[in-house]
């Protein structure tokens, strides 16, 4: 970081503004904005910027720039078209000890001004530390848009009842928690929604209900995703990065983990095959043991948390113990390793219609209606079906379907170390076991995968090993 953003209090206080005309203007509009008294220097002084000044209450010395100007001043700006002024107003402020910024000469600045999104109380500063101002202010235009204005009045909402709210709430956690759910919630709709009055009586009615009201946390269910961290929704982020403690699965990748708030706890809870790090009933007691500790949790799944991911088992338990919860959908693992593999799921030509299968049954074998599953013009998904490959594949042959129908495994799907590995339902079993791809990992069943050759796009296309009619040769 080549500067610290701070933001410094100029209320009442002197700045010297060097400078008449227009960059003098735009400085001195931004002093006393922030209520900076300007002592402005300059031989000559356009209208504008005088009755600027005056109007402020600040002071105009129509002169050349001195050094007994800095007298007294807590800041100096140069906005001045000439160097050696600037250069000699740079010298003097450095060994006055006083900080100053010659504007658009980084060089001469012991501080500089940030690209600002003003909705004060709220304030954002962008810099690129004088390098590239106007990526800066791309920055800002697209910060513009996405921050509603009325976070001014929810800035000014929450800076009149912090005191109030502090008194109520003895911890920094539990205080936290209540602004937090006052900024996401109804008070912060009505802010936005331009309801002012109604916004403060309902946060005021929610701090005195808090004294009966036990503060129970929240659950936020949550798919991540396959692995590729910019495959999580906006509002997984969001989530994750307001949770207290996060309880994650196996499947979930180090990248995506990383996007969580710094200070939550993170705990694993992961399942591997023949491996529960935390037993099913241990995570849901989990769950609503911190939830009911007031903590706001994400219970965070590759994935999608409805598709194989037993999120329905863990939503039953928090209903059954009163604990509020939110689900937030993720992209699985299906359609994102087949787009990753340049797979499209269904094709007008080759396939009507989808299925997702889980290939590892409660038994830990398969037990599957094959028969339902060896129509044409369909493709087949299977879940956790790599160590049971052998068996699919030949139950499918055996029930009717296509020897030759095309299969890939996707392993690793969206992931910088994704394979992909393509072959013929008779013979995948067998290519697995010689290229040994690790999991997770995705099957992919029907004519669609013919389409991987032309429309693999991620990572290394190249075939693991030479696809041969006959496997053993
Ligand atoms: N809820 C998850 C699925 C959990 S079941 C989802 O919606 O994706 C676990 C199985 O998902 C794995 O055995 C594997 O078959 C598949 N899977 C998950 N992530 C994967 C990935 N990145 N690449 C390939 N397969 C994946």
């Amino acid at each position: 970081m080549e500067y610290l953003p701070l933001f410094f209090d100029l209320k009442g206080q002197p700045v010297l503004l060097i400078g008449g005309g227009d960059i003098a203007l735009r400085k001195g509009r931004l002093l006393t904005r922030a209520g900076a008294r300007v002592r402005l220097v300059a031989p000559d002084i356009d209208l504008e910027v005088r009755e600027l000044i005056e109007h402020s209450g600040g002071e105009l010395i129509q002169a050349e720039y001195h050094p007994s100007h800095l007298s007294g001043v807590r800041l100096i700006v140069a906005a001045t078209d000439n160097d050696e002024v600037n250069c000699r107003v740079h010298a003097d402020a450095v060994a006055a000890g006083l900080p100053v910024n010659v504007v658009d000469n980084p060089p001469l600045c012991t501080f500089i001004f940030p690209a600002i999104v003003d909705r004060s109380p709220i304030v954002i500063g962008i810099s690129s530390a004088g390098k590239a101002p106007v990526l800066a202010r791309n920055l800002r235009a697209k910060l513009e848009t996405l921050i509603p204005p009325s976070y001014a009045q929810l800035g000014d909402l929450v800076g009149r009842f912090r005191g109030q709210v502090k008194a109520k709430f003895d911890s920094v956690n539990k205080r936290r928690n209540f602004w937090e759910r006052v900024l996401s919630g109804s008070v912060a709709e009505r802010v936005f929604a331009g309801q002012t009055q109604a916004a403060e009586q309902l946060l005021q009615q929610q701090i005195e209900a808090a004294d009966t009201d036990h503060q129970v946390g929240e659950v936020y269910l949550v798919g991540a995703g396959p692995g590729d961290p910019e495959l999580l929704t906006f509002k997984a982020l969001r989530l994750m990065q307001q949770a207290d403690v996060v309880l994650y699965d196996a499947l979930v990748s180090p990248e995506v983990l990383d996007l969580c708030r710094r200070d939550a706890d993170l705990i694993y809870v992961g399942k591997q095959r023949d491996n529960h790090a935390v037993p099913q009933q241990g995570i849901n007691a989990l769950l609503v043991e911190h939830a009911q500790a007031g903590k706001r949790v994400v219970r965070l799944k590759g994935g999608d948390p409805f598709i194989f991911g037993r999120g329905g088992e863990e939503l039953q338990q928090l209903k059954a113990s009163g604990v509020p919860f939110q689900v937030v959908p993720g992209i699985t693992a299906a359609s994102a390793c087949s787009t990753y593999a340049g797979i499209p799921l269904t094709h007008r030509d080759y396939s009507q219609s989808v299925k997702f299968i889980t290939g590892q049954l409660k038994n830990r074998t398969t037990d599957l209606d094959f028969a339902e599953l060896v129509g044409s013009n369909q493709t087949l998904v299977f879940y956790m079906g790599l160590h049971t490959i052998d068996k699919l594949s030949s139950g499918l042959i055996k029930a009717g379907k296509s020897p030759d129908t095309p299969v890939a495994i996707v392993s690793r799907g969206t992931r910088r170390d994704q394979q992909v590995l393509t072959g013929r339902l008779d013979q995948i079993a067998e290519l697995q076991s010689r290229a040994q791809l690790p999991a997770p990992a995705l099957i992919i069943v029907g004519e669609v995968v013919d389409l991987h050759d032309s429309l693999a796009w991620f990572g290394d296309t190249q075939p693991l090993s030479p696809i041969s009619d006959n496997p053993s040769s």
